[in-house]
Parts: structure tokens; C-alpha cells; sequence
């Protein structure tokens, strides 16, 4: 599981030199962002500047970390491109394929049955490719990546949105598609826009109830979820330099939630003190060495105005806990006035469920400080009047946890200690009554809470807090409790107040573990036989896209107007489909079965143009597509925000979905779908998604003289016999244009390497 130090000190060889280099080219002082971008050029030492937001960029990212979910699709797309050996330093984590049901000791033996086709398959491909493999019950993919590799100043990829998570560490980490990661995997450049820059300086130092969370529960009021695209936030001042590193973690981690291509702090004593602590000396002496480069430039942070795009102050000695929700995580109330607002909005206040975990808040820190809350309720006669469940980050945090007695507290209070693992916070949670669909309530320190998240109920009512504030809600079941205030009544009848949360950044007896989960590859794995069963439900082997026939497409049948928010959860639902991450054919199933059809407010439900019966989306494409039809998907606003997942481009890919046209995508959706050779378009006029009647029959003209910044033109053939036409834009350059052209990016790679 060794970091690899000899590829760390080649990138750090370097640094310096490209630093000053890209200080010539822009001709300023630079921000830690830039300084770890520039470093990472492909071409090496940066020549010119580039434009945020404007300029595509070919960068050379340090490393891969692939979750199980995702890393089925990105290894079988691996696979294809003809390659040997994984060229960058490569991990799969077993996390996402668990369900939380009894507790670990029941819950992860069933899940190694379940879904022993998939960690065998993970198991022996990342065996035979160079890839260091972390097994089931091995912990979250964020909290391990942050544990074993993360390193400041490095450049990431992996293939979950959290993988910002990294920022912690002073990292740029970034979450893409499988076909991005497999490009990487491949040897090849990865190409993504030079993000903007929004600065959030910190100042003071949090106390009381406050934690980490908070900071990005506030900055995720202040953005919304959209106000972070397309750039990387930098937290710098005084105040980030007082958080420890796992809650700098935290704080980059929520950056997904606001859209930012990723976040990330400089270079600090937390950081050093968190390298070592988990064993990595050697780094932090690097790093050490190079100090200067791994922050932003003095000049930037004095000035912030100057240098970054947008600025944003917090005084952490001002900031209130806050409880986000319900169903969209920049919703943000202070918790002193949650009472008033769940009373207003008819958010149930009695609290079903409260839940520690998931990558965002699963460290050692944070479970220590929840169990402080937790036992000062056993030393006060209180017990949880919600039912409370802990999913630890991984086994390193689990087993020292454990050892210095959190655990027990926890599950004095009766809590259940779900697996090191995803979890209800991806959906695998098998709820007892969920399938009710009562309206409910629940509070979890994980970091989405769209409808249907955590249980699949649409009507949960979940609410994103700190972990000590989840304790703390927990304890007296209800949502409008405020412990800065409110006292609860004890087994005595006495009134008693909590506290406010004591932890420990690192423990203080250093970290411990037996086993942690990690499988080293064969040296060689040229003999290593991959395992996928030809009748598999879950394993498919890939057959390429076809390419584009040369032709305007013509004649589409419009599949569905999706209204509203449409994510990749709408798109590709989780939950239950996880298992069929592998399987195209059989996840296709799932397609854009959440969104909700324009035309009638209905989920699943729309008209088949050839039959005139209402049906599922899923069915209704693959009659067009069995009929050689085409078809085109419409959307809204930042069509595709939530995860990385590619599998929302390749389904509708996979069943003869030809366009997506929408107000605007999220980033990792846009290149996804342009990965898999589909067209990704936006409205030139926002006000034409009006135009989109059902029933149209849609044209795209332009595509034989397809370039970047060139539009095309859209034709509506509506059902009373009128026309009409419009332009849409769309954001291809060059190469993406040769992707649409050879039917997929992968097409091409295997052509190449081939030659
Ligand atoms: Fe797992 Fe949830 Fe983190 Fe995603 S956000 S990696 S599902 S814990």
C-alpha cells in the first residue's frame, strides 16, 4: 500500500522550476492552484499563460484512484485500449457495494458473497494491470486516499466527484469519468479547461460547536450548488492554517456539492502533522523542501481581489454549526434557527435516524469528537431517542477508534457500527420501513441529501450536519434541538446541557491497525487472468461505439423533456443499480428513470412516439432503437450535477440516444458524454427549451462542417405539421470533435495503440 516516494520526489524535482517559470509566463504572482497546475503541464515547463475558464489544457496527473462502483467500467474501458500496465499510480477501492443493514460484522460477509463477481473481477484485473487493489471493509476510497497517498502539491484524478477530498492535503484532485481515468491509466494527457478561482480566506479559529463541516455548509449556502463550476476554490488566512488536515479534507470534499472542479488548502503544519502520523515521513520531509512552492504566493493572499475571481470571507470565530437541507445540500440554517424554519416548511422535527460516516466525515477526529458528545449523554442518564448508526472511514480509523474506546461509547448509546464503507450515503441502506415511503426525517454528516439518497424514499427529510452535531440531534430526536442552548430531560428528570465536543486532531497513541485491506499487484501480471463470466449479470466486456455515419442526424424522436433538476442520480440512479456497474446492457435499465417528463410531472413515464402509450423511459428507447431511430434528451439547468459516474452518458450511448441538448451541463457530465461520442448541447436561447413540444421530430443540421465555437442549428418538426428552427451551442474543441467523429474517445486510443 506504500505511497510511491520515488514518483512524489520526481514531481517535487520539478516543481520549483515550473513554478518560477509559470510566475515569467503570467507575469504575477500566482495562487497554490495555479502553481500545482502549471506544474503539471504535460508539455512540461509552462511557456505561455492561460486563460481561465477559456483554455483547454493537457495535464499529467499523479495518480488514479478508481472506486468499485466506477472502477468496473473504467477497467473494462482499460481494457480496451490494448495497454499493459497502468502508466501512473493507480488504485481500486472496494466501498461503494455494501449495504448497511445489521451492522459490519453481518453486512460485509454478505456483501463479499453478493458481490463476489465484482471484487474478484476488480481484484484480478487491478492484479494484472499494476494497480494496488483495497478490499472490501478496506474503508472509503477518499479516507484512504488521504491516509496512504495524498500528497501537497500533487495532481489526482479519480473516478468519484469526492475525490476533491484530497484538497486536504494540499492536493489538486479531481473527479472524472472512467473514460478520463482510463485515458490517464493509458499514458495519455488529460485535458481539462483552466479552471477560475474563488478565494475563501479564513480567519480566526473555530470553538465551541463549530466544526470544519460548518465552514463548507456555509460557503455551500453563500455558492449554491451551482456556484462553484468550472473553478477551484483555495481556502487560505490564518483560520485555514488552525483546521486540522482531515477537516480541510472535509471542507474540499463539499466542494462538490457546490460544483467547484475541486478546492484546496496550502501547504501547513496540519498537513506535515497528518503525514506523519500516518506513517509517511518521507513525504512530509519532501515536502518540507520545497515549503514555498506548496502555498500560494504571499503577494495573492494579501491582495486576494487581484488574483482570484471571486473572494469569499469567513471568520471562523463567528460561525454558527449548521444543519443543510432537506434535498438540496446548500440549503443552510444555523441551527439556532432550525426550529423556526422546520416549523415554517413543515419539515418533520422528530428525527428517525442520525448517521456518522462517509467520506466526508469519517476520520479519526470526528469520531472522536462524536463520541465525546456521545458519552457525555451516557455520564448525563441521556439516551438517543433516534436510532444512530457510525460507518468508520476505513480500518485504520476503525481499529484505533476502536481501541481507544469509541466505538464501545457509541454502541453503549446503542449505535450500530456499520462497515468501513459507503453506505447509506450512496444509497446502500437496507432501512427498515423505507419502502413506506412515510415522510421522515433523518440527519447524516455525509455530504449529499438529494430525494431518495441515503434509502430511496422521496420523502426523507435529510438534513447535512457535523458528526458532533449529528450526535447531539440524535440524542434528543429532534430536529429543532439546539445544544448551544437547550437543555433535554434525563433518566432522573433532570434537565441537563451537552457540552460542547472535545476531540483529538491525531491520537495520541498514533494510529494502529492489523490488517488494512490492501492487495499489492503481481510484479508481472502479463500471466494473470482477468475474471469475467460470459453469462454475468454484473460483468460485461465492452464492444465498441460506432462511429458517427458522416451524416446530419435526422429525424430524432424526442425521448423526454426533463424538467427541473436532473442529475446523474435522475440519469443513473444508485442504490440498487450499483450491482450492474458492470453490465451496460443491464444498468441501461435504469435511464434517466428518475427524471420528471415535462408533459405530464411524471417520473418513468413517457410517450412512445411509434406505439402512442405512455411507458418507461428505458423501454420507450430501446423500441426506437430496435425501430434504427434515434433520439434526442432535453434538459434544464446544470443538467448532470452530482457524480462522475460516465454511465449516465454511456446508457443512453449504449441505447441509441443521439443528442443531449439543456440550459447548461455540470463539467464531468459534458466531457462524459462527449467521451463516449455523444452530442452534448446547450440552448443559444435558454427560452427555446419552450419551443420543445412532445411528440417533435428533431433534425441537426451543421455536424458535416462540426468545429469549435461554430454552432449548430436545430429544426422542430412539431406533431400540428409547423417548423421551427433555432441555434444551439456546444463547448467541442478540436480533439472532442475527433471523439464525436470515431463514435468515442476510447475508438481512438486503441487505434493508437494498435499502430
Ligand atoms: Fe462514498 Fe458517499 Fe463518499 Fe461517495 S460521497 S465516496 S458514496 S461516502
Amino acid at each position: 500500500m506504500a505511497f510511491d516516494i520515488d514518483m512524489i520526489k520526481k514531481v517535487y524535482a520539478n516543481f520549483g522550476s515550473r513554478v518560477e517559470a509559470a510566475r515569467k509566463v503570467v507575469g504575477r504572482p500566482l495562487t497554490l492552484s495555479e502553481k500545482i497546475l502549471y506544474a503539471h503541464l504535460w508539455d512540461g515547463d509552462p511557456k505561455k499563460a492561460f486563460s481561465r475558464g477559456t483554455d483547454y489544457v493537457d495535464f499529467a496527473p499523479d495518480r488514479v484512484a478508481m472506486q468499485d462502483a466506477t472502477a468496473q467500467m473504467a477497467l473494462l474501458q482499460f481494457m480496451q485500449a490494448g495497454r499493459p500496465q497502468v502508466a501512473v499510480p493507480s488504485t481500486v477501492h472496494c466501498d461503494h457495494l455494501i449495504t448497511a443493514k445489521e451492522g459490519a460484522a453481518i453486512d460485509l460477509p454478505h456483501a463479499k458473497t453478493e458481490s463476489a463477481e465484482v471484487f474478484d473481477f476488480l481484484s484480478s484485473v487491478s492484479n494484472k494491470y499494476g494497480i494496488g487493489f483495497w478490499k472490501p471493509g478496506a474503508g472509503i476510497i477518499h479516507q484512504v486516499v488521504l491516509e496512504n497517498y495524498a500528497f501537497p502539491g500533487g495532481m489526482m484524478i479519480g473516478t468519484d466527484s469526492h475525490t476533491v477530498n484530497a484538497g486536504g492535503l494540499g492536493m489538486v484532485a479531481i473527479g472524472v469519468g472512467g473514460a478520463d481515468a482510463c485515458d490517464v491509466m493509458a499514458g495519455l494527457p488529460w485535458e481539462l479547461k483552466f479552471p477560475k478561482l474563488i478565494g475563501v480566506k479564513l480567519t480566526g479559529k473555530l470553538n465551541g460547536w463549530t466544526s470544519a463541516k460548518d465552514v463548507i455548509l456555509k460557503v455551500a449556502g453563500i455558492l449554491t450548488v451551482k456556484g462553484g463550476t468550472g473553478a477551484i476554490v483555495e481556502y487560505f488566512g490564518d483560520g485555514a492554517v488552525n483546521l486540522s488536515c482531515t477537516g480541510k479534507g472535509t471542507i474540499c470534499n463539499m466542494g462538490a456539492e457546490i460544483g467547484a472542479t475541486t478546492s484546496t488548502f496550502g501547504y501547513d503544519e496540519s498537513m506535515e502533522r497528518y503525514l506523519r502520523a500516518t506513517g509517511r515521513d518521507e513525504v512530509a520531509d519532501e515536502a518540507n523542501k520545497i515549503a514555498a512552492y506548496l502555498t500560494g504566493d504571499d503577494a495573492v493572499y494579501a491582495d486576494p481581489e487581484n488574483y482570484f475571481d471571486q473572494v469569499i470571507e469567513i471568520n471562523l470565530d463567528e460561525l454558527e454549526p449548521y444543519l443543510n437541507g432537506p434535498f438540496t445540500p446548500d440549503l443552510a440554517t444555523p441551527v439556532s434557527q432550525m426550529k423556526t424554519e422546520a416549523e415554517k416548511n413543515g419539515w418533520p422535527l422528530k428525527v428517525e435516524w442520525g448517521l456518522i460516516g462517509s467520506c466526508t466525515n469519517s476520520s479519526y477526529e470526528d469520531l472522536s469528537r462524536a463520541a465525546s458528545i456521545a458519552n457525555q449523554a451516557i455520564e448525563k442518564g441521556l439516551v438517543t431517542k433516534s436510532a444512530f448508526g457510525i460507518n468508520p472511514g476505513s480500518e485504520q480509523v476503525r481499529y484505533t477508534a476502536n481501541r481507544d474506546g469509541f466505538l464501545k461509547t457509541f454502541e453503549d448509546l446503542d449505535a450500530t457500527i456499520f462497515t468501513n464503507a459507503c453506505g447509506p450515503c450512496i444509497g446502500m441502506w437496507d432501512r427498515t420501513g423505507a419502502e413506506k415511503a412515510e415522510k421522515n426525517t433523518i440527519v447524516h454528516s455525509f455530504n449529499r441529501n438529494f430525494a431518495k439518497r441515503a434509502d430511496g424514499n422521496p420523502n426523507t427529510f435529510a438534513f447535512v450536519a457535523s458528526p458532533e452535531m449529528v450526535a447531539a440531534i440524535a440524542i434528543a430526536g429532534d430536529l429543532g434541538f439546539n445544544p448551544l442552548t437547550d437543555t433535554l430531560t434525563n433518566d432522573k428528570g433532570e434537565q441537563v446541557k451537552l457540552d460542547p465536543p472535545t476531540g483529538d486532531e491525531l491520537p495520541t497513541r498514533g494510529f494502529a491497525v492489523e490488517d488494512a485491506g490492501f492487495q499489492a499487484p503481481a510484479a508481472d501480471g502479463s500471466s494473470v487472468e482477468v475474471l469475467v463470466s460470459p453469462t454475468s449479470h454484473r460483468l460485461q466486456l465492452l464492444d465498441p461505439f460506432t462511429p458517427w455515419e458522416g451524416t446530419d442526424l435526422k429525424g430524432l424522436k424526442l425521448l423526454i423533456k426533463a424538467k427541473g433538476k436532473c442529475t446523474t442520480d435522475h440519469i443513473s440512479m444508485a442504490g440498487p443499480w450499483l450491482k450492474f456497474r458492470g453490465h451496460l446492457d443491464n444498468i441501461s435499465n435504469n435511464m434517466l428513470i428518475g427524471a420528471v417528463n415535462y408533459f405530464n410531472d411524471k417520473t418513468d413515464n413517457v410517450k412512445n412516439e411509434l406505439t402512442g402509450e405512455y411507458g418507461p423511459v428505458p423501454a420507450t428507447q430501446r423500441d426506437y432503437k430496435a425501430a434504427g431511430i434515434g433520439s434526442i434528451v432535453v434538459g434544464d439547468e446544470n443538467y448532470g450535477e452530482g457524480s462522475s459516474r460516465e454511465h449516465a452518458a454511456m446508457e443512453p450511448r449504449h441505447l441509441g440516444v443521439r443528442a443531449v441538448l439543456v440550459k447548461s451541463f455540470a463539467r464531468i457530465h459534458e466531457t462524459n458524454l462527449k467521451k463516449q461520442g455523444m452530442l452534448g448541447l446547450t440552448f443559444a436561447d435558454k427560452d427555446d427549451y419552450d419551443k420543445i413540444l412532445e411528440g417533435d421530430t428533431i433534425d441537426i443540421l451543421g455536424l458535416t462542417e462540426f468545429a469549435p465555437n461554430k454552432p449548430l442549428t436545430l429544426v422542430l418538426h412539431h406533431l400540428d405539421g409547423t417548423e421551427e428552427q433555432f441555434l444551439v451551442n456546444h463547448s467541442y474543441n478540436a480533439q472532442q470533435i475527433e471523439w464525436f467523429v470515431a463514435g468515442g474517445a476510447l475508438n481512438i486510443i486503441r487505434r493508437e495503440a494498435a499502430a
